[in-house]
């Protein structure tokens, strides 16, 4: 098609109102208005085919002045005035528009029209010369700085000089014969910055302005913001010109102007909200220059126009069955709408109106569920920092849980107990989280550490317990001994107060003020509509009973992933696997097993009971046994200072020795016994501590791998060491059995992580079933339970036909398997080269954000296909943090996943990203 033949321009009456791509959000809205009879003043749309074919060719598209003049003389119709060329001249304004909303990209040009001559018409129409002047001086301003690229400070300069001289503070001061000699130095301003006159002829200006909208889509501020939010051109591609009638908010005391929401955007309310300011243009609401009033005043104010304006929003909300942002002018009370789009509300607002338009009527339960991105529940999941205190961060790191708190900064997990005892808010600052510190993490608001990203200790058991942590944070520099860490020039000491923000990875000196998570009864309703619409279900991974309890209140239907290791890691019990660790004899390591199991099974007949009659899916012992223990850097530093000790106390029994002898009895000249210090003495006790450091450095020796994470794990070290596995799966079949005597349904699953062939399953499985007749005998009950496997190794992925046969159920481990098919190590990858790699494009996200569901999801449904080829039942579900992530959560449900596992907190987020997953899917 040429160009001539296509068309470009589309009036108010016949542009098609659902076409944002075409006619932008701004444009594309002001014909639907029009269209349903709203009084929007008359106009037209040049489409964004011509801003990109202006852009490409560097020219106007052939006709398009053409189509311009015809719509100009469509608008003299249509309004009786003339533009250019009349007693009463019309006026435009040149309006920018993309089909996403792009603040700031373009300044809007208002008045145009203008000129010497049809100024002098419009103050004899007006009356009023103040009027005429004010509106030239603004329209010379804006079409100086847009369309001809003059700096605003050339105009300020002269402009603030005659307020200076006329002792004016405000604009509104100045007088008719103060703005008229402004408009003449405005004049000479655009004279002598562009060497010719100001355009006088209108259609030149008009021109100049359409090619000024265009151009500014290819500006700097344009590209940044584009960039910024992750515009892509299937999103927005160019921006469309609105070409609007000029009405005037500033004609007198019976003119205004004012924007508003059809609800309450922060709380959701139903009522008219917004502000006006009587007398006045747009620009001047948003400029600040008056304080405008809260709406409700109008109803005494200007009462007939306030019941319009009712009107007119219920007409807009019954229309677009969504909230909407409006502007609004009146001009000598007659109200014209100058805009409207979707009003942008927080997680909370956005739940409300969701139930009430509803209720009202309004809309769907499915398009209520729809409309709500579930990642936006994040907002009323977490605490987190009021948006309007705007402090400077001091350090930025991974956001590796969200939320936000603040606390006194502590350097070591003891004296987080400590001050957490004495009633302290605390934020335990580590360079990075070992097991042992876990006593730190009960008693802290917040975790941050300067090394380690999201899957760290730290970032893991914060998610888990639903407590922010920032973590590798590098610019912090933490002295764990001078306990105190630098950022710069700036210290932080022990007992300062610091806020973390989980969810952006900020860190604030002293206290920025937070807003509570609320979980308020609209967001239950919606949940509740949520799980009745899914087909998956939504499982948390929970480790210990107090996460269970929390996970269950946010809706969980189970548990999809407990990590039993974490129960060992309490204070009372990492002793005992401190022993089973390091003990030489078979009867040894028996000993210290018999100890745990009791723990273990109180925890699974707690967290069973907590979820009846749901599911709980236990994995037996994953992480390299190694963790459990010091590192070999604290051990060594540890025999010196025992050393240290030793020889000092050597000396001081010496120094006893002979006090003694000169004093007998050990009684001082004063009567005072010996000092302290040279009586304790006991370098026995010394030596003893001496010996177990020793035995556990040398097993740490032993244990030492080159590749821990691929290394002797999972139900590697499950067949290396049976007695391990066999004391959990006892563990989980006694507490089945306890709960089925006292008639509570429970339903453990036992699951078997780093599995890569059938014979490894196999070999788990007799152990299992040895057991299980055992426990049989010894309990008279059956205890019911299920056997599954983790899948996060791709040989798994290649077999899992093979591994079917062997178990009831499969769940994806995806932030291993996507290690493994990636090979990449998640940890190296986030702090080296994925940054790099996803702003060269060469990845679009992180895959261990955001499932890779090309490679690692291929992989995936390849398996489920030859799993459920093998066994049609088999349960599906995955335990990776893509859990909770609502994109992959879509992916899940395509592929016939029966149920996804994420952390406790974001449960209620997967629960509506299942409902879309559904949702969507019926709707395609
Ligand atoms: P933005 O996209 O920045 O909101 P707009 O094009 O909506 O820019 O215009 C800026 C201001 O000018 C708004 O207050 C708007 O209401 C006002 N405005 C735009 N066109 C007209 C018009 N034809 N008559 C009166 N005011 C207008
Ligand atoms: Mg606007
Ligand atoms: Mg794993």
């Amino acid at each position: 098609m040429s160009d001539n033949q296509k068309q470009y321009v589309y009036s108010f009456q016949e542009g098609d109102g659902k076409n944002k791509m075409l006619l932008g959000g701004k444009g594309s809205n002001l014909c639907e208005m029009f269209q349903i009879g709203l009084n929007v003043p008359p106009g037209y749309v040049i489409s964004t085919e011509a801003c990109l074919s202006y852009l490409e060719k560097e020219a106007l598209p052939d006709g398009l002045m053409d189509s311009v003049h015809t719509q100009m003389q469509a608008l003299e119709a249509a309004t009786g005035k003339g533009f250019g060329s009349s007693d009463n001249p019309l006026l435009v304004s040149v309006r920018s528009g993309a089909a996403m909303s792009m603040p700031g990209m373009m300044d809007t040009i208002l008045n145009l029209g203008l000129n010497s001559d049809t100024l002098q018409h419009v103050i004899e129409y007006t009356g009023d010369e103040r009027f005429g002047y004010d509106a030239y001086r603004r329209f010379i301003q804006l079409f100086g700085k847009v369309a001809l690229g003059i700096p605003d400070e050339m105009f300020d300069e002269p402009f603030e000089a005659i307020k200076a001289r006329e002792g004016a503070k405000e604009d509104i001061a100045l007088s008719a014969d103060n703005l008229k000699e402004i408009s003449g130095l405005f004049l000479e301003v655009v004279h002598s910055q562009t060497g010719l006159p100001f355009p006088e002829d209108p259609y030149k200006q008009l021109e100049l302005a359409i090619r000024a909208v265009f151009a500014s889509w290819n500006g700097k501020r344009a590209i940044d913001y584009r960039r910024q939010f992750n515009i892509t051109p299937d999103m927005a591609n160019g921006t469309a010109v609105c070409i609007c009638t000029m009405v005037f908010g500033n004609r007198g005391d019976d003119s205004a102007t004012g924007v508003a929401f059809t609800r309450n955007p922060g709380t959701g309310e139903n009522l008219l909200y917004g502000e006006y300011l009587v007398n006045a243009q747009g620009e001047d609401v948003v400029a600040g220059i008056r304080t405008p009033k809260p709406i409700d005043q109008m109803a005494e104010e200007m009462p007939e126009m306030h019941r319009q304006i009712e009107e007119l929003r219920s007409k807009l909300e019954n229309h677009y069955s969504e909230v909407q942002d409006f502007e609004f002018t009146i001009e000598r009370d007659i109200l014209y709408c100058l805009q409207t789009r979707n009003g942008k509300m927080n997680a909370t607002a956005m739940v409300r109106t969701s139930v009430e338009m509803e209720a009202q009527g309004l809309i769907t339960r499915e398009q209520a569920l729809l409309r709500i991105n579930p990642e936006l529940l994040e907002q009323m999941l977490f605490p987190r920092l009021d948006p309007d205190a705007s402090d400077e961060p001091l350090a930025k790191g991974l956001p590796a849980s969200p939320g936000a708190a603040h606390g006194r900064a502590v350097f070591d997990a003891d004296r987080a107990e400590v001050m957490s005892h004495r009633g302290e808010r605390v934020i335990l600052i580590r360079e990075e989280t070992k097991p042992e510190d876990i006593h730190g993490f009960f008693v802290s608001e917040a975790i941050l550490t300067s090394r380690g990203g999201k899957t760290s200790h730290a970032a893991v058991v914060a998610r888990g317990m639903g407590k922010p942590c920032v973590a590798g944070a590098e610019g912090i520099e933490v002295d764990v001994q001078a306990r105190r860490a630098h950022i710069g020039a700036v210290v932080i000491r022990e007992g300062d107060i610091i806020t973390i923000d989980g969810t952006s990875g900020n860190v604030y000196l002293g206290e920025v003020p937070t807003l509570e998570a609320e979980f308020t009864e609209e967001l239950k309703t919606l949940l509740s509509w949520a799980d009745k619409r899914a087909r998956m279900k939504v499982m948390a991974n929970a480790d210990i009973p107090e996460d269970a309890v929390r996970a269950l209140s946010y809706g969980a239907m189970g548990i999809g992933l407990c990590r039993t290791e974490r129960m060992f890691n309490a204070t009372d019990r990492l002793p005992i696997v401190l022993e089973m660790i390091i003990s030489d004899t078979t009867e040894q390591r028996q000993a210290a097993l018999d100890k745990l199991l009791p723990i273990q099974r109180g925890d699974f007949v707690e967290l069973l009971k907590t979820m009846s009659p749901n599911p709980v899916t236990i994995r037996l012992l994953d992480p390299p046994i190694h963790e459990f223990l010091p590192s070999e850097l604290q051990l060594l530093d540890d025999l010196v200072h025992l050393k240290h000790l030793r020889n000092s106390m050597r000396g001081s029994e010496v120094l006893a020795a002979s006090i003694s002898q000169l004093y007998p009895g050990g009684i001082m000249p004063d009567g005072g016994e010996l000092p302290v210090v040279l009586q304790m003495a006991d370098p026995s006790l010394v030596d003893e501590a001496i010996e177990k450091k020793e035995i556990i450095l040398r097993k740490v020796r032993s244990l030492f791998e080159v590749n821990p994470m691929l290394g002797h794990r999972g139900v590697r070290l499950g067949i290396t060491s049976p007695e391990i596995y066999s004391m959990q799966i006892r563990s989980v079949l006694e507490a089945a059995c306890e709960c089925q005597k006292q008639g509570i349904e429970v339903h453990p699953e036992i699951m078997i992580p780093q599995v890569c062939t059938h014979h490894e399953l196999a070999f788990i499985r007799k152990l299992v079933e040895k057991i299980r007749i055992e426990v049989e005998e010894e309990n008279g009950i059956k205890p019911i339970f299920k056997f599954g496997t983790m899948i996060e190794v791709v040989r798994a992925c290649t077999k899992a036909g093979m591994l079917a046969n062997e178990v009831e159920f499969f769940s994806f481990g995806t932030n291993d398997l996507t290690q493994a098919t990636f090979s990449f190590s998640r940890e190296d990858a986030e702090n080296k080269f994925l940054p790099m790699y996803q702003e060269a494009g060469i990845l679009n996200d992180n895959p261990f954000e955001v499932l890779d569901v090309t490679g690692v999801g291929k992989m995936m449904e390849l398996a489920i296909g030859w799993g459920r080829e093998v066994k049609p039942d088999l349960k599906v579900g995955i335990c990776g943090e893509h859990g909770g992530h609502p994109e992959s959560i879509k992916f899940c449900h395509s592929i016939g996943l029966d149920y996804v596992s994420c952390s406790g907190p974001r449960v209620p987020i997967a629960r509506l990203a299942a409902a879309h997953a559904a949702l969507l899917e019926e709707s395609t």
